[in-house]
């Protein structure tokens, strides 16, 4: 029997799914990497300090105060992770936070909006997780805004090179976004309207911000990406149940294994992804049968089983 079916697949991990399917096992599953993405640990740089101003402005704190607590946050959070390359700074940062309470999506959704509660708990920076057929989608609410007329705006926040006619094109075929809003219709299904908003801050001093209003996928839109998804997600439950021993607990070496040797679909338009070399990419080079040898020696101690 399988260890822990169904499997738990997040919108991000399921486009890494979709596009190379061994980065995917390699990073995900079995999380060996030993490179991490100065954009995303940017991102999550500055999504620490939004996430504190959030929850201190829905208690009502004193925003001189917070925007001092949430700078704190970002320059600690800067420390710990240490984005590499020379496009972000600890300057950028810090000055991108102090900028950041000026954005208001108000002129795009005009009217009095709050923070939505979901569980009890403000919905900021929330993971949810459902059942979407047998598997369970796992996704992050950077913020979910209510206002008295029922309507829900989900807002993602991302930071960004530019933000400029490509930004704003990308989101409607999004994979992700219709994903978000499958989830949200499940979370609010009373709600009047939901509307997902892109937050995007680009990285450039001066600072600019703008809001992409995302499609009302239909119900027949929805229900492709949910099938496409639960396509993929049935990937990672036929590797793991492959693997899977005995007693319950999945043999990790073994999914290393068919990480590497074919088994797992792999994409070579995935190896130099925004100009940055993929981190497998020794793996990918060497021959077959040093590949699991390598990953033991290069990318940490792989424990025997897991999961
Ligand atoms: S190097 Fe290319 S083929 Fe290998 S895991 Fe990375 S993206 Fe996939």
């Amino acid at each position: 029997m399988p260890a822990r079916l169904p499997v738990v697949l997040s919108p991000t991990r399921s486009e890494d799914r979709n596009t190379c399917g061994r980065k995917h096992v390699l990073k995900n599953i079995l999380d060996r990497h030993k490179y991490r993405s100065p954009s995303a640990d940017f991102g999550t740089v500055m999504h620490s300090g939004a996430n504190h101003w959030w929850h201190g402005i829905v208690a009502e704190a004193d925003p001189h105060k917070l925007l001092i607590e949430a700078t704190e946050i970002v320059e600690a959070k800067w420390d710990e992770l240490r984005p590499t390359g020379d496009k972000h700074s600890k300057d950028m940062a810090v000055r991108l936070m102090q900028y950041y309470p000026q954005m208001r999506f108000a002129g795009i959704m005009p009217g009095e909006w709050h923070v939505a509660q979901y569980n009890g708990q403000p919905m900021i920076e929330q993971r949810i997780e459902l059942q979407v057929g047998t598997h369970i989608l796992s996704f992050q609410v950077d913020r979910a805004c209510e206002n008295d007329a029922d309507d829900i705006a989900m807002i993602d926040l991302k930071t960004a090179a530019r933000i400029n006619a490509y930004w704003h094109r990308q989101w409607e075929l999004s994979p992700q976004m219709k994903l978000y809003r499958l989830g949200l219709k499940q979370i609010f299904p009373e709600a009047r309207r939901i509307t997902l908003l892109v937050e995007g801050i680009e990285k450039n001093i001066p600072f600019k911000f703008d809001y992409h209003t995302c499609p009302e996928w239909s119900s027949e839109q929805l229900e492709e990406i949910s099938m496409q998804w639960q396509r993929l997600a049935e990937r990672d439950a036929v590797l793991l149940e492959l693997c899977t021993q005995q007693k319950g607990t999945i043999d990790l070496s073994l999914v290393a294994h068919y990480a590497l040797n074919g088994f797992t679909d792999f994409d070579n338009k995935r190896c130099w992804d925004y100009g940055m070399e993929c981190e497998y990419l020794d793996l990918c080079k060497a021959d077959v049968e040093h590949r699991v040898g390598l990953l033991h020696s290069d990318y940490d101690v792989i424990p025997v089983e897991g999961y």
